[in-house]
């Protein structure tokens, strides 16, 4: 049976710290789900649409990842794609306490999934999308925080918004 990993997050916008996550979860399973999930503890800027558009086309080159949207609970979501794993990124020890609370509770409502953190590489330590929004929207340079593929258009909503 094909083996599925979910990477969900808020990607707004993804960077290229979310994109190395999922280039190396489609190494180590057949295929990766990027689902967009609302959080409501963070006030999005772009909207979900947005968001799944900016993964596509981030991830064209990589045949196994899927992009999907969902606003319901991750543990339901998974259960509902038969996926064996959640696969989030570890940046710095400040992630870490929430990414467990998460961790515990999804594995007691979704009980086969297991969630797999692999820990970013050194050059996206300190990258995030608040990042990207923050100097985004005070004209700064985005080039080396995301996608090529995406930076035009990301420059073009935030100015807009
Ligand atoms: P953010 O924390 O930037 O708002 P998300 O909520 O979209 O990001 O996070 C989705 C997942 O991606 C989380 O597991 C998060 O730890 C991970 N992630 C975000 N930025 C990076 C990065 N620069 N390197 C590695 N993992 C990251």
């Amino acid at each position: 049976m094909a083996s599925i990993a979910v990477c969900p997050g808020s990607f707004d916008p993804i960077t290229i710290g979310h994109l190395n996550i999922i280039s190396r979860a489609a190494k180590l399973f057949d295929k990766v789900i990027v689902v967009v999930m609302v959080n409501s503890r963070k006030n999005g800027m772009f909207t979900p649409e947005e968001r799944m558009d900016f993964i596509r086309r981030s991830t064209k080159d990589i045949p196994n990842v899927e992009v999907d949207y969902y606003s319901g609970l991750l543990a339901d979501y998974v259960n509902q794609k038969g996926a064996v794993a959640i696969v989030k990124g570890l940046r710095v020890l400040s992630d870490y306490e929430d990414e467990f609370k998460q961790a515990l509770t999804n594995k007691k409502l979704a009980k086969n999934v297991e969630t797999i953190f692999l820990v970013t590489d050194t050059e996206y330590m300190f990258l995030s999308s608040s990042i990207v929004k923050e100097v985004g929207s005070l004209g700064g340079e985005i080039k080396d925080f995301v996608p090529p593929e995406i930076k035009d258009d990301i420059i073009k909503r935030i100015r807009e918004r």
